[in-house]
């Protein structure tokens, strides 16, 4: 055991005092791990739409003094009571959503919806105790998504921390915690494309990148990239688009113009937004008789999905997803190892690092719609 197992740890985070100001580095103090729980290191983080979302409040209920972040790797450097599956040393992936392996979900082949540590963001305590771990001067600063990884140390649930291969290198396999196999996963997973078919992904950030890759695995002959921005078609060149729509750029609807493409529809296509006009689009462009829609963006709190019946009587599918449908522990330590035998391409996703004191302008890229993941070296 660590010489600090046990005790508190004073360490920097970055901490979300108010909506849409700039993080805060200052010192915390972070608790040790009650029953089930481990603190971690976290030596590499990165950045996603979705802490994007929670800082800016816009769309999502107000937390705040938060620690935002879910997208790292680390190391376990105590556990509490009962953990038996890790240890202090062991490199670990935490995620944003886990796997108790004990309810009806994580029994079911079916489901990575785990009922004990589902993804829940307005949740800003620890599930144990209702308490946060995090404190500053003694006044508690709340969790996000049960991983807070904008700090040195955070202390997660242990259903919610995937143990790898420690040969791993953590700053890359960190964007499998999330965007990675969110957008991989919601396409080979969930949308299961056939060899030869065509596949939209709208939104081609990381997370939709992640998703036409997939799709280029998954033998898809045309990948449809859909996005509001053109800057991001060069790029998404590299991850198998083969073709782009920009909604912009034409007066007809985008559901109209990709089924003038493909003769009546996508056979498959993933929304990677968080935008609901997209996710409507999403669906009305796939196929009747077989086409599958699958959402992946994290919509705003009021936000409604709407459209004709007739969609679905005309035999398309909806779907959505958490996690590309992952279960975190069991999952997870298998995806690592494809990466480490070369089938997953994980450097392409990375166009910016910064030292943890410049965390501000990872949110400044994101913000500029620049680059993919933006990685954050907590040792700078
Ligand atoms: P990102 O900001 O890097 O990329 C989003 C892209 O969508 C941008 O290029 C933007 O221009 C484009 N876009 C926005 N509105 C559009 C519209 N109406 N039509 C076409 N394109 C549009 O974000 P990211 O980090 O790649 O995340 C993508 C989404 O996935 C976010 O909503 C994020 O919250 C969500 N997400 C979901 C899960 C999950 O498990 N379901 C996990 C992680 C992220
Ligand atoms: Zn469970």
């Amino acid at each position: 055991m660590a010489s600090t197992a046990g005790k508190v740890i004073k360490c920097r985070a970055a901490v979300a005092w108010e909506a849409g100001k700039p993080l805060v580095i200052q010192e915390v103090e972070v608790a040790p791990p009650q029953a089930l729980e481990v603190r971690l290191k976290i030596l590499y983080t990165s950045l996603c739409h979705t802490d994007v979302y929670f800082w800016e409040a816009k769309g999502q209920t107000p937390v705040f003094p938060r620690i935002l972040g879910h997208e790292a790797a680390g190391i376990v450097e105590s556990v509490g009571e009962g953990v038996t599956e890790l240890a202090p040393g062991d490199h670990v992936l935490p995620v944003f959503t886990g796997e108790c392996k004990e309810c009806a979900h994580c029994k079911s082949e079916e489901s990575n919806m785990c009922e004990l540590l589902r993804i829940n963001p307005d949740r800003k305590v620890m599930i144990g105790d209702g308490q946060a771990r995090f404190s500053v001067n003694g006044q508690p600063i709340y969790h996000f998504l049960g991983t807070s990884t904008f700090s040195e140390y955070t202390v997660v649930h242990s259903g919610c921390v995937a143990k790898i291969n420690p040969e791993a290198p953590l700053d890359k396999v960190c964007v499998l915690s999330c965007g990675f196999c969110t957008g991989f996963g919601a396409t080979v997973n969930v949308a299961k494309p056939k060899k030869g078919s065509t596949v939209a992904i709208f939104g081609l950030g990381a997370v939709g990148l992640a998703a036409a890759e997939g799709a280029r695995v998954a033998g898809a002959s045309r990948i449809i990239g859909v996005d509001l921005n053109s800057n991001r078609f060069e790029t998404a060149k590299k991850f198998g688009c083969t073709e782009f729509v920009n909604p912009l750029e034409h007066t007809k609807p985008v559901q109209e113009v990709l089924a003038e493409m493909t003769n009546g529809g996508v056979d498959r296509a993933v929304e990677c937004t968080g935008n609901i006009n997209a996710m409507i689009q999403a669906l009305e462009s796939v196929h009747d008789g077989w086409g599958v829609a699958v959402l992946v963006g994290v919509p705003h709190k009021d936000a409604e999905f709407k459209t004709h019946p007739i969609h679905f009587l005309n035999e398309k599918t909806l779907k959505g997803t958490f996690y590309g449908h992952y279960k975190p522990r069991t999952d997870l330590p298998v995806v690592v190892e494809q990466y480490l035998k070369g089938e997953l391409e994980l450097e392409k996703f990375i166009t910016h690092s910064v030292p943890f004191s410049e965390i501000n302008k990872a949110f400044e890229l994101m913000l500029a719609g620049q680059g993919l993941r933006c990685i954050i070296h907590m040792d700078g």
